[in-house]
């Protein structure tokens, strides 16, 4: 993966904590602990990891309380781990500025593959420009001309469509929760018409995958919003 990233796992338990370790070994990644919230925090601040894996039900303090502090100081991707079924915790979580979730249990490739776009992301944010155009698959999104084709064929969004979109994909492989779609894409005081973006996320689907009841890039994270797939 990236050379020699840092990542710091904030986790209680300790099969947990050794089951990562296996995993991110040999993937070019260091891994630092923290069994507590507290301990987490302080390891946070003094290592200045590249991406926080972070346990939502820690022992000494809540897993969002830990994510607040940490973004009172730092944009480092945070990625929540939860258990199934947690979906209000996970939202809670995002909107409190966590950057992703992963759902235990989860695999090797899910796991590696949130790392990943993590990384991507803390990169373009430091130093990289972005790069204007996404691709994934066969749809292709120039943000600087605005131009957005699938199989090289140009789809013709509405002003809102295209919005939505562009939002996505600067989140691309990212979770974005209902609230933040609305917030960002339909301006602050909408953040209770929930309706508006199922509306527009059919729109987009009509106009871009082979099969709208079988999303192949805009797909659905139950509970929590969406996510535009950031590879094949
Ligand atoms: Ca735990």
């Amino acid at each position: 993966m990236s050379g020699e990233a840092t990542v710091l796992v904030i986790e209680d338990e300790q099969p947990m904590r050794r089951f990562l370790r296996a995993l991110v070994a040999g993937h070019g990644l260091r891994i630092i602990e923290a069994s507590t919230g507290a301990e987490g925090i302080s390891l946070a601040a003094s290592h200045s990891p590249d991406v926080i894996l972070l346990d939502l039900g820690l022992p000494d303090m809540d897993g969002l309380e830990v994510t607040a502090r940490i973004r009172e100081w730092t944009q480092t991707p945070i990625i929540v781990l939860s258990a199934r079924g947690l979906e209000e915790d996970k939202v809670s979580a995002l909107d409190l500025g966590a950057d992703d979730y992963l759902t235990k249990p989860f695999g090797a490739a899910e796991l590696l593959a949130r790392l990943r776009v993590a990384l991507r992301h803390a990169r373009l944010h430091s130093s990289e420009p972005d790069d204007a155009t996404f691709r994934v698959g066969e749809l292709e999104v120039d943000l600087a001309a605005r131009r957005v084709r699938i199989r090289g064929d140009e789809v013709h969004l509405t002003p809102l469509q295209y919005k939505l979109l562009a939002f996505l994909v600067r989140h691309a492989g990212r979770v974005v929760t209902h609230r933040q779609i609305l917030k960002e894409v339909w301006g602050p005081g909408s953040t209770s018409q929930d309706h508006y973006v199922r509306v527009y996320m059919a729109q987009l689907r009509r106009k871009l995958e082979d099969d709208p009841a079988q999303p192949l890039y805009l797909l659905t994270e139950t509970g929590v919003g969406y996510r535009l797939r950031a590879e094949l």
